[in-house]
């Protein structure tokens, strides 16, 4: 298995430095990077709680646990994601939600999460 993502890619974008996520969602993300064969950017992974709170999130957002990242596959578009990640994925992407031009998805503890965005 390759090692697509450095860890700078996962990294708050309100410069802060903090760019640890969960181990579980790195390996998910290679394997689904290998999936697609296509080029797979990190949208947003890790966030601060400022910054979480500045860009709207969710107040007990998946991405302040550096459980979640928001994803754009190289020419596919975010419904045709989703239902490719539900299709063969589906245990994995414990949190998957589709928003217009990025797919969300997390390696939360719990139940399954599934939303449109
Ligand atoms: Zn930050
Ligand atoms: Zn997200």
């Amino acid at each position: 298995m390759s090692e697509y993502f450095k860890p700078e890619e996962f990294e708050c974008h309100c410069g802060c430095g903090e760019k640890d996520v969960n181990p579980k969602l790195v390996e998910l993300l290679n394997r689904i990077r290998e999936s697609f064969d296509k080029p797979i950017t990190i949208m947003s992974g890790r966030r601060c709680k400022a910054h979480n709170t500045k860009v709207g999130g969710a107040k007990e957002s998946q991405h302040v646990l550096g459980n979640a990242a928001d994803i754009q596959v190289k020419g596919v578009e975010p419904d045709d994601v989703q239902e490719y990640l539900m299709k063969h994925f589906d245990d994995d992407c414990k949190g998957l939600g589709r928003y217009r031009s990025f797919t969300h998805i997390d390696v939360r503890e719990g139940k399954i999460a599934r939303w449109n965005g």
